[in-house]
């Protein structure tokens, strides 16, 4: 079979508060069109102003990445007609884009980025019963568009690619790359090699992304092979049907008209703002991971679980940092704190999470009421003190309390005590259940085991 060839378009909406043009708000899932000004709605006379904090967000992205930045860059026009695009074109930066080159890093080998380029986002079409309704909100919302070399070749390394660039992305604070709610969109360009190329628009899961390059590897393969001709057109993935869909006839750069945006002069990139962006970026996942290995000796695989969110990875330095221990830390985050995320929790502050690792180092909380206060720490975010005195979960390591606990259970037990005395050592773990369960799980069962085996060898023996 000919080898597939993949390559990926990726659109992320920047964390910005205002458009790229206008000042306009981002937020564009407001209530339709209230977002909008005579700017972003094209209206004759109006005049762009380029969004400086947009620009510092793509530089830092395309450092983020390893891209050689362009000193000087400029925007063109797209026309195209389409009722979501009011102004009849797309700002766009086509022949001198922000940056070249480029690469991420994936678990499955790197990917070469061609280019990062500056563009305005469009509006939203809405289609109902009733017709088509339009909403102009996103309308000139700023966007980077990254392109990757064809150098993919299969739905999985797509999916891949597309993981380590949101980690990437979202540890350098660019985006909050929603798929689901579209901060983070993805179109594919698809070919066997020696056929035409079909293109797969708007791919907003994972999960699209994959099946739908796996399907149409196998559509243009069979086509292929029963020596039919692959048309050379834009796709969308029908989820319900699991089966790419036609929507037109493929573009071509020679379709669109491209004129140099004459309201708008050139991006001039200075190196002292190249070295500032390049400065203000955080450790990057990778090295941060490598790092945790020689500091905190981990594992490999547990710092690359522990890096995985920058959050993750700062609340297990901050955990560090107040006098946990390193293994204990990446136990509870990685046992029931990771537990608790994926059941949709947010992780709570370090302060909190330190509390709770103190009390369980020095022994004044059982694993139980552990696992207790950590679900409603994340339910309510209260403290561990607080939950500890409200639930009454303390552990109980006194000793005079647990004797009197031993010896109600063994006054209860007569029948257990005495399969213990006659050697059916497994008679213990009966007690101790049935002491844990008395004292509500908050017996320290080291000193309560201790006390019982003392307890039940100095009873008097029957004969
Ligand atoms: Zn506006």
């Amino acid at each position: 079979m000919t080898t597939p060839i993949i390559g990926l378009e990726v659109h992320l909406q920047l964390h910005t508060e205002k458009k790229l043009f206008c000042s306009c708000p981002s937020d564009f899932a407001a209530t339709p069109n209230t977002r909008v000004c005579p700017i972003c709605l094209g209206l004759p006379g109006t005049l762009p102003i380029l969004n400086q904090g947009a620009v510092i967000l793509a530089l830092r992205a395309a450092l983020a990445l390893g891209c050689t930045i362009n000193p000087i860059s400029s925007f063109e026009r797209k026309h195209y007609f389409y009722p979501d695009l009011p102004k009849g074109y797309q700002i766009t930066q086509q022949r001198q884009p922000l940056a070249l080159g480029g690469r991420v890093e994936t678990p499955v080998g790197a990917v070469d980025i061609n280019r990062l380029h500056l563009e305005e986002d469009a509006g939203k079409l809405i289609h109902t019963g009733g017709g088509t309704l339009i909403d102009f909100n996103r309308s000139g919302v700023a966007l980077v568009e990254i392109v990757t070399a064809p150098c993919l070749t299969s739905g999985s390394e797509a999916k891949a690619f597309l993981h380590s660039l949101r980690q990437v992305m979202l540890y350098a604070n660019i985006s909050d790359c929603k798929l689901e709610e579209g901060s983070l969109r993805c179109d594919a360009n698809i070919s066997l090699s020696g056929g035409e190329r079909t293109e797969i628009k708007n791919l907003n899961s994972f999960k699209a992304v994959e099946r739908a390059l796996d399907y149409e590897i196998q559509r243009q393969g069979k086509a292929q092979a029963q020596g039919e001709k692959i048309i050379p057109e834009t796709l969308r993935w029908d989820e319900a049907q699991a089966k790419t869909v036609p929507m037109r006839a493929k573009e071509t750069p020679g379709d669109y008209l491209f004129l140099q945006e004459p309201d708008l002069p050139p991006i001039q990139i200075e190196v002292e703002l190249v070295d500032r962006a390049r400065m203000s970026l955080p450790e990057l996942p990778r090295l941060r991971a490598a790092r945790f290995v020689l500091e905190y000796g981990l594992s490999q695989e547990r710092a690359k679980l522990l890096t995985a969110t920058k959050e993750m990875a700062d609340c297990f330095e901050q955990l560090v940092a107040t006098g946990a221990t390193s293994l204990g830390a990446a136990n509870l985050l990685l046992g029931e704190v990771s537990r608790l995320l994926n059941l949709g929790g947010e992780l709570p502050s370090s302060h909190q999470l330190a509390e709770l690792l103190a009390l369980q180092e020095a022994g004044s909380i059982s694993v139980t009421a552990a696992k207790e206060v950590l679900a409603q720490m994340f339910a309510q975010g209260e403290s561990a003190h607080s939950i500890l005195k409200k639930k009454n979960l303390c552990q109980i390591s006194d000793n005079a309390a647990l004797e009197k606990l031993a010896e109600e259970v063994l006054a209860r037990s007569p029948g257990p005590t005495e399969d213990y005395l006659r050697g059916k050592k497994k008679a213990l773990g009966f007690l101790m259940g049935a002491a844990m369960e008395a004292s509500q799980g908050r017996a320290n069962p080291v000193v309560l085991k201790e006390i019982l085996a003392q307890k039940i060898t100095a009873q008097p023996k029957k004969y």
